[in-house]
């Protein structure tokens, strides 16, 4: 007979030996949970601050155009969808602007792609440099850009886009100081009917305009037709 003394309580050999054997399984569990769950718990850890990573690396990419470094199409479009709630909210004024290169066609056929990769990322910087930090600029398409500026009005951007135009048509792209110019159409938001997709129409259609006046133009939405 085993008796503990103090706690009054009483045990048999055999049920010391129970205990004993419990005490050791408890043990045993702890020392395996610490040299295999718990590097397991680690590796698994590890693993999911990767995907993290990696995700959040794969958005980046997702975000911005990887030749020009300026917005990618369905990042400039989302922000062009969240600048019309804002609008819708604040009336503050919004502006889209849709900037074409002129006859690039020419300037690839005339230096090649590679020249005309350049002067795209050229072009680019030269915009973004007369953004302010809260505008968006994205590329559209292929030598098209997408300009939103939130709270400004026609006037304003009509203004900031002829800035823009003058300064593409002031660019050497090189030693040769070989130029290109852009066309740029102009709208803003008017009402609550108006999406982003109006905006982009009401654009696209100024852009034509401006080409149609004979390219290196800037057009302002009051002046175009309306879309048909
Ligand atoms: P317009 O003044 O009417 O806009 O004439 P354009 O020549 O600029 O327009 P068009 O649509 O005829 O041609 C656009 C050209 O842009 C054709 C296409 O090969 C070129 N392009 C589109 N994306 C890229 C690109 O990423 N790199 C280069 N180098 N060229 C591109
Ligand atoms: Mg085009
Ligand atoms: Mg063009």
């Amino acid at each position: 007979m085993y008796k503990r003394q103090g706690l009054g309580i009483e045990l048999s050999n055999w049920k010391f030996a129970l205990l004993d054997a419990g005490l050791l399984a408890i043990l045993v569990a702890l020392i395996a949970h610490y040299a295999f769950v718990r590097p397991k718990d680690r590796q698994i850890q590890s693993m999911m601050t990767a995907l993290e990573e990696a995700r959040l690396k794969a958005e980046e990419l997702a975000r911005f155009d990887s030749l020009t470094g300026v917005l990618s199409r369905r990042a400039v479009l989302e922000a062009l969808d969240e600048e019309v709630e804002r609008a819708r909210r604040h009336d503050n004024g919004l502006a889209c602007l849709m900037l074409d290169l002129d006859r690039f066609k020419t300037l690839n056929d005339n230096h090649g792609h590679q020249f005309g990769d350049k002067a795209l990322r050229r072009i680019a910087r030269v915009i973004s440099g007369l953004c302010r930090t809260y505008d968006h600029l994205g590329r559209y398409g292929g030598e098209e850009f997408l300009l939103i500026l939130p709270e400004t009005r026609l006037d304003a951007a009509t203004a900031i886009a002829e800035r823009v135009r003058l300064a593409v048509a002031d660019t050497a792209l090189d030693r040769n100081d070989e130029r290109i110019t852009l066309s740029i159409g102009v709208t803003e938001w008017r009402s609550d009917d108006d999406g982003s997709d109006t905006l982009i129409a009401e654009a696209d259609w100024a852009l034509l305009e401006a080409k149609a006046a004979g390219r290196n133009h800037v057009v302002a939405r009051r002046d175009a037709d309306p879309p048909g």
